[in-house]
């Protein structure tokens, strides 16, 4: 496969995850008496311009037109979107009637903080049934994938954007030549675009490996960025690290030349390039720890089976069935994952077919497997009584550890 950035024609993969399901397409309890389709989950390095990318594509139309993952689910993101709107107004100057653009705008949840500051907003999102709970929530959402064709709809209908935003999603992108484009043409008069997403940088500090699944297609620093955006006459001039989703970067983006470069954005180049972001070498020592971590976590598990413990997972999110599936692990090691999300209770989980349930409902197990370790901080405060009372939180990254009473307070 052709590098998805610069179409250098040869990319090296040194990270095998092995064939896997889409990370998202939960079974219903009909599916099980049938086989799952599997694709090749690799990622590849490219010499020329060191963007990070998986070499295989599921159709975006099978991974997101129904779509599970709710941003207003967590508290956390609620907070964290709340916190992103008070900063961008003030600090781009939004004023009423000013049009902000959110791509991948999931169910609304970002778009309805900019309602009191009398913002006009439009929502784009292929995913028809968040598409829907947004607009039954009063924010307008086209139920389309955002490229080059749909920013020239909006511009006929609404005009050009001063913000146009991408959360969570900007490395989603099938079409992503054709969705740069568009936002280019977007905000060619002076507005700007504003992109978070998970930081290659701390997937590889903190060994990540779980980020890697279907939909994240390619892993972004400043570097490929850049590569990326002059090719559309923009240029990154501002960059922030964010603490949600691990470790997310916030890069503020305008047409060449039309905004002030902070030195924010050669800092984050310079420690990018002293982590070794840009160097081949970097991602082959990642995928010895990767194997590093299955060892260590796999001894956890076991031991835990050997003594006739129950561990269930916490959470289903996504990343969680690469790691699941990466290790081979199944409800003989897991028996159930819990979770407050009603869209994925009374489903499994694709590849290991672990069985999601309701939190609120089900027994404590001996020991909780934490895939949603991004929203650790959230949920130790809430089970305090619990790993007081004994009971473990088995973190699996970035080095896999058990919290337990004695411990506790070193990691809430
Ligand atoms: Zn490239």
């Amino acid at each position: 496969m052709a590098c998805r950035v610069c179409h250098n024609p040869t990319i090296e993969q040194f990270l095998d995850l092995g064939a896997q399901p889409h990370c998202d397409s939960l079974l219903l309890p009909k599916d099980l008496a049938h086989p799952e389709p599997y694709y090749p989950l690799q990622v590849c390095f490219c010499h020329a311009c060191t963007a990070v990318q998986i070499n295989y594509t599921v159709p975006k139309e099978t991974m997101f037109e129904e779509y599970l993952y709710v941003s207003g689910t967590t508290q956390t993101l609620r907070t964290h979107f709340h916190d992103s709107t008070e900063r961008l107004v003030s600090r781009l100057g939004l004023k009423a009637n000013d049009l902000v653009v959110d791509i991948g705008s999931n169910d609304g949840t970002w778009l309805a903080c900019y309602e009191k500051h009398g913002l006009r907003v439009l929502g784009v999102d292929g995913a028809r049934n968040l598409a829907e709970m947004a607009n039954a929530r009063g924010v307008e959402t086209w139920a389309r994938f955002f490229n080059a064709e749909v920013a020239r709809d909006i511009i006929a209908k609404k005009g050009r954007a001063q913000l146009v935003t991408a959360a969570g999603v900007f490395f989603h992108l099938e079409e992503l030549h054709s969705v740069t484009e568009g936002i280019a043409e977007l905000i060619r008069e002076g507005g700007v675009f504003c992109v978070q997403a998970i930081s290659l940088a701390g997937m590889l500090r903190y060994c990540q490996f779980d980020q890697v699944y279907h939909e994240h297609l390619t892993y972004w620093t400043v570097h490929s960025l850049d590569r990326l955006f002059a090719q559309y006459d923009l240029e990154i001039f501002n960059a922030d690290m964010l603490p949600i989703h691990g470790g997310s970067m916030e890069l503020l983006v305008a047409p060449r030349g039309t905004q002030a470069i902070d030195p924010s954005v050669e800092k984050m180049r310079v420690e990018e390039r002293d982590l070794g972001c840009t160097q081949i070498e970097t991602y082959r020592r990642f995928a010895t720890r990767v194997g590093e971590i299955e060892t260590e976590l796999m001894g956890i598990l076991r031991d835990y089976q050997a003594q006739g413990k129950k561990v269930y997972a916490f959470g289903a999110p996504a990343k969680g069935a690469t790691l699941l599936n990466t290790f081979h692990i199944t409800t003989e090691l897991v028996q159930c994952a819990v979770e407050v999300n009603p869209l994925k209770v009374g489903k499994y989980i694709p590849g290991a077919r672990i069985p999601i349930v309701d939190e609120k409902t089900q027994d404590v197990p001996d020991a909780y497997l934490i895939l949603a370790w991004n929203f650790l901080k959230e949920f130790l405060p809430k089970k305090r009584d619990y790993i007081m009372a004994g009971g473990k939180f088995i973190v699996p990254i970035p080095t896999p550890v058990v919290i337990d009473k004695d411990n506790y307070d070193q990691y809430a």
